[in-house]
């Protein structure tokens, strides 16, 4: 698994490949299974959609590594915007951003002091903001910047720890202490051995006892996985120890495993999914392709054609 997502996210970064996308219409039609659309309006017509089926959303501007400061403050602007509007829209604001589209990349604190200033927002709004979690190159800084950031919002600020991480059982001992929302998922990016688990029974088991751990002693925690076993193990966990449903919730990404989705909803379970939106979608759909080899076999018989 670990070779086939390495083999498509270097593919991805060929420039004729992603002129393909870019271009293609079949591979539009790909993009827009996992992408809500390009604007707002889109994003916010997706989230009415997914709250018709007792859905919550959480909304994720697409984009990440801005290049220059300019940038980041546009995104600050983007995402205060959206908070408002999904409260204008009845819809519970909540969003997910990735600090290195906040700056992260030009220093800790510009990404501290753009997500303070969302934060600020989400407060006012009663909304909440889940921090993304990136490449490992940059989760430490991750941590720290949203330490910082939930020692001032407690109850706005949330994290990610990925379950492929050999340091993720300290992230999650650290996220309980704090009393911080943690969504667990098993990570997206190519990663060396030296930091992750590159076999998928290490990365699977780590994610089930991590899941215990935090359905145990966490705070509203996130399980976020398609992986049908693993919402099984949360499930029997939940029954065996009497944690109500109210107390946790799933997520699953936008396009990915609808019916799932319908399924929980049904059996009392509170689902979120993941809406991302707008142009910068590129990186987030190669990683889509990359974690199933479906997909990606898909995507290579379009190139041949
Ligand atoms: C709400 C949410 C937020 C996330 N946030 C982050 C984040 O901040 N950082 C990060 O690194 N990763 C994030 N991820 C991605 C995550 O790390 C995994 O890469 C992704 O969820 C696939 O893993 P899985 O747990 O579904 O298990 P897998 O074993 O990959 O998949 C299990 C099953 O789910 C289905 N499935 C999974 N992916 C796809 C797909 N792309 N297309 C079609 N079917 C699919 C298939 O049926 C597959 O057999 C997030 C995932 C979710 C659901």
């Amino acid at each position: 698994m670990n070779i086939m997502r390495r083999t498509v996210l270097a593919v991805a970064d060929n420039a004729r490949v992603a002129g393909f996308f870019r271009s293609s219409r079949l591979a539009r039609k790909l993009v827009s299974r996992f992408v809500a659309g390009e604007t707002v309006e889109t994003a916010l017509a997706a989230a009415k959609d997914l709250d018709a089926r007792n859905i919550t959303t959480t909304l994720d501007l697409l984009g990440e590594n801005v290049s220059t400061a300019g940038e980041a403050a546009a995104a600050v602007e983007s995402y205060t915007a959206i908070l408002r509007a999904m409260r204008a829209a009845n819809l519970e604001p909540n969003i997910s951003v990735k600090l290195t589209m906040l700056g992260l990349d030009f220093g800790a604190e510009i990404a501290r002091a753009n997500a303070a200033a969302i934060l600020d927002v989400a407060r006012e709004v009663g909304g909440f903001v889940r921090i993304d979690m990136e490449g490992s190159a940059y989760t430490a800084v991750t941590m720290e910047v949203f330490e910082a950031l939930h020692a001032a919002w407690p109850d706005e600020a949330g994290i990610v720890i990925q379950s492929y991480l050999r340091r993720a059982e300290a992230d999650v001992r650290r996220a309980i202490e704090l009393g911080a929302r943690v969504r667990l998922v098993k990570g997206a990016y190519a990663e060396p051995e030296s930091v992750a688990f590159t076999s998928r029974l290490e990365v699977d088991e780590q994610f089930a006892r991590l899941a215990r751990l935090l359905l145990d002693e966490g705070h509203y925690p996130a399980i976020a996985t398609h992986d049908l076993d693993l919402v099984r193990a949360t499930i029997e966990h939940a029954q065996r120890y009497r944690i109500a449903s109210e107390r946790f919730e799933f997520q699953m990404l936008y396009g990915v495993r609808r019916d799932l989705q319908d399924r929980l909803v049904t059996d009392g379970y509170r689902m979120r999914v993941y809406v991302p939106y707008g142009t910068e979608w590129y990186p987030y759909f190669t990683r889509r392709i990359a974690e199933r080899p479906a997909n990606a076999l898909f995507v290579v018989r379009q190139l041949w054609d």
